[in-house]
């Protein structure tokens, strides 16, 4: 009886179409959250969400709603992160809904997010509602995106609410939608316990907290619970929702959506995709689960204090449970010593990764240039895996090099178009096809080498488009490429950490540009510093960071505004991403900086 009165639904879309807005609309308009403690994205609770305006983490909440049929409804509603590196956490979410509320933009309309999170959805058999957000803007077209949403992703948007999050427009409505078209929860109350681990967090306290939908029966605190794949036992000491903050409830029923602790501490146990049952009476079978994602590009991750390799490890450790995306592998490099080649689904990942590291366990960290993966064919006819640049083996041994190609759908207003095939032909992109969407839109498909795209690739592509273009890209196959290794020396010594790959064409280019950025970021000290770039043995470029005089050494890098604000930023986190290497200081953007050549 309880079970026809749950709804469980993600609210879905591209990046900034208003998901979070919505959500802290409907928390309002549920009394979830009193008018005192409402702020903007509510449930975007991370100071690092807070400070970029996005959301990274998937976030469940519980709440009830007093619907117009006179019964009440209990939601289990899961916000999630619009940004494609983040997908991760959308298909996690998903598993444990039965609805999607896909929210569209009245004026950018449907974008390249809002496709691949639709077709998630209907993976997952969703029932998905779609809401047509931001009515309230000038620039609105709600009926034109209306037809667009059903030509472009062939649902019925006849019944589409139109709303506005941010004045609080057709809040109710959607939720009357939600109760009367998003199917209540199956399975069996009385069956043994079958609960999806969606995502986890380690708290130092508790130990780590699983969140969980429930398939069949229930669980309590008391139960004795046991992890499918890992075959781990555990005592249940809570079960509860976020509401948004954590309660603790009686019980957790089939249909809910909530989390359980269990003193679980050690966290190798512990995985997303997981099957939680009664560990005296389990079920059959452990769900399918999630399929595993492949990293798109890879960086390695040093502590700057070689002390603190250990306290690094355990960091990723924990941040793994609550980054299901990520990877690690111990590694060790000549300038930086020991740390972890960790692999991320794009750029942005990568970084988030970073800053959490740093701001959750306390660490100062250094990370290389992302790199992606490369099969090397060797002379003597075995195949290599190269994750790394600096293990690119010698020239001599190589037969070829393989690189990743993707296959890049740009969709951008057709005056742009110009410059989209300029810039993806500068990027050693070919040419595919281009699609007119509609009179204005066009989608411009070119099979683009990985590489160019983690550089600097979004960045001059929304430049050039005045940030009109959309992309998005996925792995496509690997190409045979002319690349080679491009090796940097600091005072005479290789920098292994530095190395990075280049097509051939672009090497000499790059090597000026790098030595050249190098020579701008690295400080001086009192000693003379030349900076190499070569291939093997042959230096293609060299430039010397002079000594300073002594009188200026107080105030040298104190001078520009930006950079001083940038250092006083950082000051006051503590941070100071620096490592020596040799009798080099060198700071975390000369590790980034071959990203800002080609
Ligand atoms: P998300 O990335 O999909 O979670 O989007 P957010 O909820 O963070 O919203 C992105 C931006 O759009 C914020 O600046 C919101 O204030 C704004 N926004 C959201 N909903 C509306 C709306 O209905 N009307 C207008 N004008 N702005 C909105
Ligand atoms: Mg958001």
């Amino acid at each position: 009886e309880r079970q026809k009165h749950i709804r469980n639904f993600s609210i879905v879309a591209h990046i900034d179409h208003g998901k979070s807005t919505l959500a802290d609309r409907i928390l309002e308009l549920t009394d979830t959250v009193s008018k005192r403690e409402m702020q903007d994205q509510l449930l975007d609770t991370m100071d690092l969400e807070r400070e970029r305006g996005i959301t990274i983490k998937l976030n469940a909440v519980a709440l009830k709603y007093h619907a117009k049929d006179g019964e009440t409804y209990i939601f289990h509603l899961i916000d999630t992160p619009g940004h494609v590196d983040f997908s991760y956490e959308v298909s996690r979410s998903l598993a444990a809904c039965e609805g999607a509320v896909l929210v569209v933009d009245a004026a950018q309309g449907v974008e390249a997010q809002t496709l691949a999170n639709v077709y998630l959805a209907l993976d997952n058999d969703l029932e998905v509602l779609p809401v047509i957000n931001k009515i309230d803007l000038p620039s609105a077209e709600p009926e034109k995106v209306r037809q667009q949403i059903e030509d472009e992703i062939g649902i019925d948007a006849s019944e589409a609410v139109l709303a506005s999050a941010k004045a609080g427009i057709g809040i109710e409505e959607i939720l009357e939608q939600i109760v009367h078209n998003v199917p209540a929860p199956t399975g069996d109350l009385t069956a043994p316990l079958k609960a999806l681990i969606f995502d986890s967090v380690y708290d130092d306290y508790r130990g780590v907290v699983l969140s969980v939908r429930v398939f069949e029966g229930t669980v309590k605190a008391g139960d004795r619970i046991r992890l499918m794949n890992s075959g781990t036992e555990y005592e249940v000491t809570e079960v509860g929702v976020n509401s948004p903050k954590p309660l603790a409830t009686d019980v957790l029923m089939v249909g809910d959506v909530g989390y359980i602790t269990a003193s679980i501490k050690d966290i190798q146990d512990t995985r997303v995709g997981d099957t939680v049952t009664d560990a005296s009476n389990p079920t059959a079978e452990a769900m399918s689960g999630y399929r595993k994602m492949t990293p798109m590009v890879y960086s390695g991750l040093y502590p700057t204090d070689n002390a603190k390799f250990n306290d690094l490890r355990e960091a990723l450790e924990k941040l793994q449970l609550n980054d299901a995306a990520l990877t690690f592998d111990p590694e060790s490099s000549q300038a930086l010593g020991f740390g972890f080649r960790c692999g991320f689904l794009g750029l942005l990942h990568m970084d988030v990764v970073q800053e959490r590291l740093e701001r959750e366990f306390n660490l100062d960290l250094i990370t290389t240039a992302p790199s992606v993966t490369y099969n090397v064919d060797l002379s003597d006819g075995t195949k290599q895996e190269v994750e790394n640049p600096a293990e690119m083996p010698d020239a001599s041994n190589i037969k070829a090099i393989n690189e990743p190609y993707v296959n890049a759908q740009i969709m951008v207003p057709n005056d742009y178009v110009g410059a989209v095939m300029e810039l993806c032909q500068k990027k050693r992109g070919i040419f595919e096809t281009m699609e007119y969407l509609d009179d204005i839109r066009v989608n411009v498909i070119y099979h683009i080498p990985l590489s160019e795209i983690i550089y600097d690739f979004f960045d001059k592509l929304k430049s050039s488009t005045r940030g009109y273009a959309s992309l998005d890209y996925e792995l496509e196959d690997y190409r045979p490429s002319d690349l080679v290794k491009i090796d940097i020396l600091l005072n005479g010594d290789k920098v292994d950490a530095l190395s990075f790959i280049s097509h051939r064409d672009f090497a000499a280019q790059r090597g000026r540009e790098i030595t050249a950025k190098l020579k701008e970021i690295i400080p001086r000290q009192n000693f003379e510093i030349p900076i190499q770039a070569a291939i093997g043995a042959k230096i293609i470029a060299r430039t010397n960071i002079r000594a300073y005089r002594k009188d200026v050494t107080a105030r040298i890098h104190t001078g520009d505004p930006d950079r001083r604000a940038k250092l006083l930023d950082k000051q006051k986190r503590g941070k100071k991403r620096m490592k020596s290497v040799g009798v080099v200081d060198v700071p975390q953007e000369a590790f980034m900086a071959v990203l800002q050549t080609g």
